[in-house]
């Protein structure tokens, strides 16, 4: 799915205009100067197309200046998205900070939409019109408050971006996107450069940009591997320095933009509530996934012990995940990567024929039925699987069901089909 990130000043209106876009269906939350969100991208359509929307607006506490934030947001969101919503404020005109945010644009031949707001009337209208002269083509006029014009920024919005693959079809031939993910320190960057090796030859350069490379494509155990964001993974200087709330943006952005993730974790350390979080956004993102414990080379027959009730207590909403322990450093283990992506990949794409299923449901509902709720037990009528990339199934019942019996139901699921290395999303649909 095309990527659009917003960019704009604190108070340009960047939150209500992102509101509007997703047609309120999830509130976002209001610019808070030293609030930190944890959620970036939200899911929206228009006319029909799927886009990811990045709302580029969270605040880091630590952070500087005003102008050096808002620039590193222009600079991550250029560097990972498809196109940009530049928000100005025509009220106001534009500042220091805008002129920043414009020069990274302009350089990056990224595709810019750029938008006026808070243009509530015909005089606040022309003078937005003065907005050419910052070359990043016409200025949209809208007034995200009273939703004034922002159909025709989604027209615009949806000609610059690139065209997605139908839903459920995976976008065929080029090399499968990985997303390297974990928190500071835990070798990151130590496998990517083992793994890209030496002949580091084939580096992505976006076509006309100027920004670092953000995606390297590597021959691995022959095939094409695109792993997502490596100006990330290899951390800029100027991100390392604290910048906790990029660091997220970073980690979610590439998440969304992958079809499978790794998450590495410090084999030698506790599981960390910051290791969690991104398990989670992997999980609501519907990724593939496979863990990689790294820095095996200092875990002992202690560490081993508690590292495996860790596992059986953290990390059991993914017990589906392939998990690999590896030594970045040495490359110890690093060839038990592919198979896993592979397998996780496959989990991820599995379909199952609508035959299968309802044969398989039938089963499962005769050998345990619902439970009886206030007099009445739901009952599985039909199912099909409406989706892969991830498993996507729809149940028609008679009722809600259970959230233990649709854990249940998940569980049996994989049994009887595999699904490894991918989360399964069940929906179920009640009849009147
Ligand atoms: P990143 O922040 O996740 O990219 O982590 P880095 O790759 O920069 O690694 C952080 C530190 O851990 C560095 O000092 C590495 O040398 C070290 N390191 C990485 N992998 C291993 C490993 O497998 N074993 C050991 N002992 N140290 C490692």
């Amino acid at each position: 799915v095309p990527v659009l990130a917003v960019v704009g000043r604190p108070n340009v209106g960047k939150s209500t205009l992102v509101n509007r876009i997703l047609g309120r269906r999830e509130a976002v939350v209001q610019d808070i100067p030293g609030v930190t969100r944890d959620r970036v991208s939200y899911d929206a359509e228009w006319n029909g197309r799927a886009f990811t929307v990045v709302d580029t607006g969270g605040w880091d506490p630590d952070a500087r200046g005003l102008a050096e934030r808002i620039k590193a947001q222009a600079e991550i969101a250029v560097g990972l998205a498809d196109a940009v919503l530049f928000v100005v404020d025509a009220s106001i005109g534009i500042t220091d900070a805008d002129e920043a945010v414009v020069r990274v644009l302009r350089k990056s031949g990224k595709p810019v939409v750029l938008t006026a707001n808070k243009v509530d009337d015909e005089r606040a209208e022309i003078e937005a019109y003065g907005l050419w002269n910052l070359g990043l083509g016409e200025p949209h006029v809208v007034s995200a408050l009273h939703g004034r014009g922002s159909g025709d920024l989604l027209d615009a919005v949806l000609e610059v971006l690139p065209k997605a693959p139908e839903a459920g079809e995976k976008a065929i031939g080029g090399p499968r996107r990985i997303a390297i993910v974990g928190r500071p320190n835990v070798g990151k960057s130590s496998l990517l450069n083992k793994l890209a090796g030496e002949e580091r030859s084939v580096v992505d350069n976006v076509a006309g940009t100027t920004v670092d490379p953000v995606d390297e494509i590597v021959d691995l155990d022959g095939d094409q591997w695109r792993f997502i964001d490596t100006a990330g993974i290899r951390k800029r200087v100027k991100e390392a320095s604290g910048h906790e709330y990029y660091a997220w943006l970073r980690t979610s952005t590439a998440i969304e933009r992958a079809e499978v993730c790794v998450l590495v974790l410090d084999g030698s350390q506790s599981v960390a509530e910051q290791d969690l979080r991104i398990l989670q956004e992997v999980r609501e993102a519907g990724k593939a996934l496979v863990i990689a414990f790294n820095k095996w080379d200092l875990v002992d027959a202690e560490r081993r012990y508690f590292l495996d009730r860790e596992i059986e207590r953290d990390l059991v909403q993914v017990q589906w995940a392939p998990r690999i322990n590896i030594t970045a450093k040495t490359g110890w283990h690093i060839d038990r990567l592919v198979p896993a992506l592979r397998r996780s990949i496959e989990g991820w794409e599995t379909r199952v024929t609508t035959g299968a299923l309802n044969a398989f449901l039938g089963r499962i509902v005769a050998e345990h039925p619902h439970p009886v709720r206030s007099g009445k037990q739901p009952r599985i009528l039909f199912g099909s699987q409406v989706q892969t990339a991830p498993p996507t199934f729809k149940l028609f019942t008679t009722g809600k069901l259970d959230a233990g019996y649709e854990r249940f139901v998940e569980r049996r699921l994989r049994e009887e089909f595999g699904f490894v290395g991918t989360p399964i999303e069940i929906k179920v649909q009640p009849r009147e």
